[in-house]
């Protein structure tokens, strides 16, 4: 059988007996890839046993068809993104990246999510710290719609008229996305001021907010948006990124 070559992303890793481990890839051209590294924590170890979750770069490996686990034959590191672990927030932003990529992906190629999941892990990666709660959020809404679930945040999910540039509408999950003034009552959502609408569209598009406010409740949103829409169940690691999100203690704009 001959080996492949693709682009890819390391999301996660764990030893496999006494001196493999088995590494689970992101790649531009099978999607999501496990994969069992031989060898690579023994003496003789190509380097693979050290390759950090979220490094990019050309996996070679011999995939099957209808298999879950392949054999890699080699991982030439392109980007190590050692700036994901300068603080803790930027880490709990990729991995929550990683797991909601794991959850839905499936084995076959994806390339406008390998693009969004390369795009988010390194603008985490290069983020002022300041502004690192913004950068998590644009990643994970521009992940979210590149698995086609974007919520709609310029028109009423309920009546579809646009709302107005001062109106305070509400943000329904389940309908996906934002209400009307005149469609919204206290039973469709939380409370979604104009600029707490326009920080949405910014992250949506990619783009981190200036100066983002409440951003515990902007991830509130997006991931009951997760919950409800992209996966059959919680993610794991939201409730720890969430944890060190700031608080903040005016009302919500
Ligand atoms: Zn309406």
């Amino acid at each position: 059988m001959s080996a492949v070559s693709t682009r890819a992303v390391v999301l996660r890793g764990h030893d496999y007996g006494d001196s493999s481990r088995i590494l689970r890839f992101y790649t531009e051209a099978f999607g999501v890839l496990s994969v069992v590294a031989h060898g690579v924590r023994g003496k003789s170890g190509k380097g693979a046993g050290v390759v950090a979750s979220f490094t990019s770069g050309e996996l070679t490996a011999y995939v099957r068809p209808h298999r879950d686990l392949h054999t890699m034959k080699d991982f030439a590191a392109t980007r190590a993104r050692v700036g994901l672990a300068r603080d803790t927030l930027r880490f709990a932003g990729a991995s929550v990246a990683a797991e909601l990529v794991l959850s839905h992906a499936e084995q076959e190629a994806h390339e406008g999510l390998f693009h969004a999941l390369e795009h988010a892990l390194d603008e985490l990666d290069a983020a002022d710290v300041t502004n690192v709660p913004g950068v998590v959020l644009a990643g994970l809404w521009t992940l979210v719609e590149a698995l086609g679930f974007a919520p709609q945040v310029e028109l009423c999910v309920q009546c579809g008229n646009p709302l107005g540039p001062a109106d305070v509408g509400r943000f329904d999950v389940v309908a996906g996305g934002v209400r009307c003034p005149s469609c919204a009552d206290t039973s469709t959502g939380p409370r979604m001021g104009p600029v707490a609408r326009l920080q949405l569209a910014e992250m949506l598009a990619g783009a981190a907010p200036a100066a983002l406010t409440h951003a515990r409740q902007h991830f509130g949103l997006v991931s009951d948006f997760i919950s409800y829409h992209v996966v059959p169940k919680p993610l794991k690691s939201i409730p720890f990124l969430s944890s060190l999100l700031p608080v903040d203690v005016q009302a919500v704009p």
